[in-house]
C-alpha cells in the first residue's frame, strides 16, 4: 500500500490566475505572477503568450517552479500573457485539463482559463454537444469557449458579453486576444480578481500577493460582474451583466488567500488575526499556552494570544516540505499522515492546558489527529477553537470540498464533535464575529460552506462541482 498525505480533510481553492498586458517580459511576469499563488493550486500549471500573431503555450502538471524552466520561458515570446494554477483532487487532473485553453477560430487566435465554477455548466455543454460541439477537455472553461466561438456577435467584447451572460456561477476569468486581454468577475464577484499596473502596463491576478512579487502596484479589485478590456488604447470597464450583487467568498479572508494579500480592501493577515480576538471574547479558556495549527492557524492564534493575555507559542511544527510519500507505514505508526506534516514540540506543551486553535474542522479526522498527537505529547487540557463557523455544506463555486454528508458538522452538534475530536471543549466563531473581524456587512458576502444560504441556485442535483467531471469521466 502507497501513502499519500492526506491533504483531503480541507477545503482546496481550486484555482489562481495572472495576466500582463504589453510588457516587454510577459512570460517572466506571468511565471511569477504564478508561482506567487502556488497556494492556489498545486496540480497544474500554464502559460500562453502571444506577439500579437501566433500563441505561445506550455503548461504541465505539477508546481510552477518544476514545469517552466529557462528554456520553456524563452519560448513563451510575445509582450502580452495569461497564466493558471489549478488544483483538483478529482481523478481528472490529466494535462487536458490544465489552462490556460488556447484555441483558432472565425476571428482568430485566443486562450482563456478560469479561477471558479460554472454551475450550469453541465447543461450548457449538453446543449452545445447537442449542436454539434466536440469537447477536448472536461474543464467548464471550454464550454465558455465554445459559447464565444458560436457567437454570431460582431466584436470580441460582444461575443464575450453574450457568453458569460448564459453563465450562472462563481469565476473569475481572463481571455487573451490577439491584440487584448480581458478580465472578468461574475456577477456575484464570489472568486477574487485585482487590477494593478507596471510600468505602466496593466497585470490583473487573483490576489495581490502576485503584485508584490512583480513590483506592480495594486490599482483595485474587479468589480462584479464588470469586464475589463484592455488594448493598446488603454483600459475599458464594461458591465454586461445584470443583477449585479457582490457576494464575496468569505472562506478566502478565513483560509484560501495569502495573508499578505488584500482583497477587496481587506487585508487577509489582518482579518484573520481580529477573528482569534472575537474567538477570545466569545469563547474564552482557562489555558497556560495558545498554540497554531499551522500555517492558517497562526494569526487568529496570534489574536486568541493577545486578546487572552495566554502566551502564544510553536507547539506544532509544520514540514513546510512535504510533498508524496510513497512509503509503506508499520500500523503501530499512529497518525503518520498527520505527523508527516506537523510535529508537537513536546517539552513545550508537556503538562500544559493549551488552546488549539484551527481555521476549519471539515471531515473531523485530521482534527481528532491532531488532538490525539498533542495530548501524546502530554498536554494536561486541550481546548479547540476554530476561525471560522461550522462547516455544514459543500461549496459549488470553484473550491474543493467533500459532499455535504462527509462534513462532520453537517452531521453532529458540537458536543458529538467535541467528543469525536477528543477535545476537553471546542467552540466555533460567530458569524457576528467573523463579520465584525473582517470589517465588512454580512450581505456582500458568500458564507453557503457555513449556512447553506447559496447566492446562485444550483440547479439540478447537489452535487459538488468536481462531481460533474467525475460524471463526464465515467461517460467517456
Ligand atoms: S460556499 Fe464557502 S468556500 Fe464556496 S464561495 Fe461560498 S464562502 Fe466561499
Amino acid at each position: 500500500m502507497s501513502v499519500e498525505f492526506d491533504n483531503n480533510d480541507h477545503f482546496n481553492d481550486e484555482c489562481g490566475v495572472f495576466g500582463v498586458f504589453d510588457h516587454a517580459e510577459a512570460a517572466n511576469l506571468t511565471y511569477l505572477g504564478l508561482y506567487a499563488q502556488q497556494h492556489r493550486g498545486q496540480e497544474s500549471a500554464g502559460i500562453v503568450c502571444t506577439d500579437g500573431h501566433s500563441f505561445h503555450t506550455h503548461r504541465g502538471m505539477g508546481l510552477v517552479a518544476d514545469i517552466f524552466q529557462k528554456s520553456e520561458i524563452k519560448e513563451l515570446s510575445g509582450r502580452h500573457g495569461i497564466g493558471h494554477v489549478r488544483y483538483s483532487t478529482s481523478g481528472d487532473s490529466g494535462l487536458r485539463n490544465c489552462q490556460p485553453f488556447s484555441f483558432e477560430y472565425a476571428h482568430g487566435g485566443i486562450a482563456m482559463c478560469h479561477n471558479g465554477n460554472i454551475v450550469n455548466a453541465h447543461e450548457l455543454r449538453r446543449e452545445l454537444e447537442s449542436k454539434g460541439s466536440i469537447f477536448q477537455s472536461t474543464s467548464d472553461t471550454e464550454v465558455l469557449i465554445h459559447l464565444v466561438a458560436r457567437s454570431k456577435a460582431k466584436s470580441m467584447k460582444e461575443r464575450l458579453a453574450e457568453a458569460v451572460n448564459r453563465l450562472a456561477g462563481g469565476f473569475s476569468l481572463l481571455v487573451l486576444g490577439e491584440k487584448r486581454l480581458v478580465g472578468m468577475r461574475d456577477r456575484n464577484g464570489i472568486r477574487p480578481l485585482v487590477l494593478g499596473q507596471l510600468d505602466g502596463s496593466w497585470v490583473l491576478a487573483s490576489e495581490t500577493c502576485a503584485f508584490d512579487l512583480i513590483g506592480a502596484k495594486y490599482v483595485r479589485d474587479v468589480e462584479p460582474g464588470e469586464m475589463v478590456i484592455i488594448d493598446e488604447n488603454g483600459l475599458e470597464s464594461l458591465h454586461p451583466l445584470e443583477n449585479c450583487e457582490p457576494k464575496f467568498c468569505v472562506f478566502e479572508y478565513v483560509y484560501f488567500a495569502r495573508p499578505d494579500s488584500t482583497l477587496e480592501g481587506v487585508n487577509v493577515y489582518q482579518s484573520r488575526y481580529q477573528i482569534g480576538v472575537e474567538l477570545a471574547k466569545e469563547s474564552p479558556a482557562d489555558a497556560d499556552l495558545v498554540i497554531p495549527v499551522p500555517d492558517s492557524g497562526v494569526p487568529p492564534a496570534m489574536g486568541f494570544a493577545e486578546a487572552s493575555g495566554i502566551p502564544f507559542q510553536m507547539g506544532l511544527i509544520r514540514n513546510h516540505y512535504v510533498g508524496r510519500t510513497f512509503i509503506e507505514p508499520k500500523q503501530s505508526i499512529r497518525n503518520f499522515g498527520v505527523k508527516l506534516k506537523l510535529n508537537p514540540n513536546r517539552s513545550l506543551i508537556k503538562g500544559k492546558r493549551v488552546v488549539l486553535v484551527d481555521d476549519s474542522i471539515v471531515r473531523g479526522t485530521t482534527s481528532r489527529k491532531i488532538v490525539e498527537m498533542v495530548r501524546a505529547a502530554g498536554a494536561a487540557e486541550i481546548h479547540m477553537r476554530i476561525s471560522s463557523p461550522p462547516t455544514k455544506h459543500s461549496c459549488f463555486y470553484g473550491v474543493d470540498t467533500p459532499d455535504a454528508a462527509e462534513l462532520m458538522a453537517n452531521k453532529m452538534d458540537l458536543e458529538e464533535m467535541r467528543k469525536a475530536i477528543g477535545a476537553d471543549s471546542l467552540a466555533f466563531v460567530s458569524f457576528d464575529g467573523m463579520y465584525k473581524a473582517v470589517g465588512k456587512p454580512r450581505d456582500v458576502h458568500c458564507d453557503a460552506c457555513f449556512s447553506g444560504n447559496y447566492p446562485v441556485a444550483i440547479d439540478g442535483p447537489r452535487s459538488p462541482q468536481l462531481s460533474l467531471l467525475k460524471i463526464l469521466n465515467k461517460k467517456q
